[in-house]
Order: structure tokens, then sequence, then C-alpha cells
């Protein structure tokens, strides 16, 4: 079996995760990271940044479902909408199934990986980077953040993990400029990470949001290949109204959408907010 190729992922100190590589399409650096598109037998298509998994053809649907639907659907009459990260085009993707969204700004660090999506992952963004709703930027997020006078419904920061270009997407600096930049009852979710594996980040994610946002709390949904439990997303908002928004009020704006989920449903949406024991001893 020596002739077997695996790629590891490395991002945890004692634990590592390998997945078989039947077929390597693309490896190789761009300006920011080490990009690699290959195929695997459970998962079909995986996208890696610097060996770590991004998203992958067979359970992107959870996250980039929970990631959009929860605080679209919450807010209830968002009309722009800001991503922060995103290259592959999953999160572009739902938030334009939401035909209430009129505006989409996208703030992806790294050309390379939106064209080597298109390229390789085009199920993931399914003609998301042609919808004339959408406006591309390529610049860090952080600096958008911090320049931009617009304000925005709903921010989604799709990011990656708290290392190389994704470092600044988790500091104080970064949620302030994002609160700032917030409707009255506009809505931030985040990528935390998988709290049993990174709790530090959760609890310095939630230490922040409670200094700027009058509701501050995360919600969990279970994605395969970030291994370690569930997923931990940020949750911020001016106003307590969108998180208090009860279930009929949910699976009435669920059906007046018209989407058919793999993942999210309004039930789903309602029990994502509830959390267990170590997580909510995470949230200071
Ligand atoms: N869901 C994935 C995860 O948790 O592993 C991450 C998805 S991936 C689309 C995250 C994207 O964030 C990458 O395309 C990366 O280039 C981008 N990114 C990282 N740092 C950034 C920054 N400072 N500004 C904007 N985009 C950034």
């Amino acid at each position: 079996m020596t002739d077997e190729v695996w790629n590891t992922e490395r991002l945890h100190d004692h634990f590592a995760q390998s997945l078989r590589v039947s077929e390597m399409y693309y490896d190789s650096k761009t300006e920011h990271q080490r990009l690699k598109v290959f195929q695997n037998g459970t998962f079909g298509r995986i996208l890696t940044l610097d060996d770590v998994v991004q998203t992958t053809e067979g359970d992107n649907f959870i996250y980039h479902e929970m990631l959009t639907h929860v605080p679209i659907l919450a807010h209830g009459a968002a009309k722009r909408v800001l991503i922060i990260g995103g290259g592959d085009g999953g999160i572009a993707r739902e938030v334009l199934k939401h035909a209430s969204v009129e505006h989409v700004t996208m703030v992806e660090i790294d050309a390379g990986v939106v064209d080597f999506s298109k390229e390789y992952l085009p199920m993931l963004s399914q003609g998301a980077f042609d919808d004339a709703r959408l406006n591309l930027v390529i610049n860090d997020g952080a600096v958008f953040m911090k320049e931009t006078e617009d304000k925005f419904d709903v921010i989604i920061v799709d990011s990656t993990d708290p290392i190389g270009p994704g470092e600044v997407l988790f500091t104080d600096t970064f949620y302030g400029h994002a609160a700032r930049a917030l409707t009255e009852d506009g809505i931030i979710v985040t990528q935390n990470g998988v709290p049993f594996m990174q709790g530090d980040e959760l609890t310095n994610t939630m230490r922040a949001f409670q200094a700027l946002f009058a509701d501050a709390t995360c919600y969990l949904a279970t994605i395969p290949t970030y291994v370690g439990g569930p997923m931990a997303l940020g949750w911020g908002s001016h106003s307590t109204k969108a998180r208090a928004v009860d279930l009929a009020t949910l699976e009435s704006r669920f059906t007046a959408a018209g989407l058919t989920p793999d993942y999210y449903t309004p039930e789903v949406h309602k029990a994502a907010f509830a959390l267990p024991g170590y997580v909510k001893k995470l949230i200071p």
C-alpha cells in the first residue's frame, strides 16, 4: 500500500486528520497559501489551504447552509449582505438563493482561491460568481472592514482558522469595525472553530462580542471534516430580536423563501442555539 497518497491536516498539536487522495487535481502555492484540490472516496472533491480542509463537495452544505440561512431568515428582510473570505463561493451560492437579498459584497484576500474554485470546484459556487447582485472585492477583509462606510444587514465571516491571513479576522479591532458596519438590527455570524479542539477561539470571540453587541452567543453545526464535534458559529447583533424569532415565523419565512436545503430546517435553526455545558463554559 506504499503508493497510497494521503493529505494530512495538522491543525492541532496532538491530533491529525488524514484523507486519502485518489486523484490530485491541483497542488501549488498562491501568493498567500498552499492550495490543493483533490478527490477523496468519501467526500468527493476537497479544497485544502496549507493542508487544512476548507471545504468538501460532500459535506459543505451543512456549513454553508447554517452560516447563511440562520442569520438571513432570523433577520427576515436582509437586503445587503457582506461575506468576508468565502473564496470557494459556497456562502455566496446560499446567500443568492434569497430573492430578498439585493446586494452581496464578498471580500476575499486570495484571488487564487476564487479562480481555482471556479475551475476545479464549480459545484461549490454553482454560478454565484456570475450573479449580477455579487460584487467580488479582492482585499484583506480586515482592511475593507476598517475602511468601509457601508452598512450591512448580515455579515458572514467565512474565514480560515486564526493562523496565517485569517488571523486578523479574529481580532477585537476587526470585530469593532464589523459592529460599526452593521445596521441596527443587523447580524454578524463567524466561523469559530470546533470548541472541543479550539476552545480559546470561541472564548476570545465571545468576549469581544459581549463588549460590542446586545446579543452575543454562538450556535452549533456538526460538519464531518471539521473534526472534534460540533463547530461553533459566532452570533452577534445590536438587537435581541433576531435570535428571539419564534418557530412559526421562521417556518413562514422559510416557506416564502422557497429554499430546499439538505441540512437547514427551522427546527434545526432553533435547536442549534441550545448549547451543551462544555460550550457554555467557554463563553465568559
Ligand atoms: N469554512 C472553511 C473552514 O472553516 O475551514 C473556510 C472556508 S475558506 C473559503 C476561507 C477563505 O478565507 C479562504 O478563501 C481564504 O483565502 C480567506 N481569507 C483568509 N484570510 C482572509 C482575510 N484576511 N481577508 C479575506 N479573506 C481571507
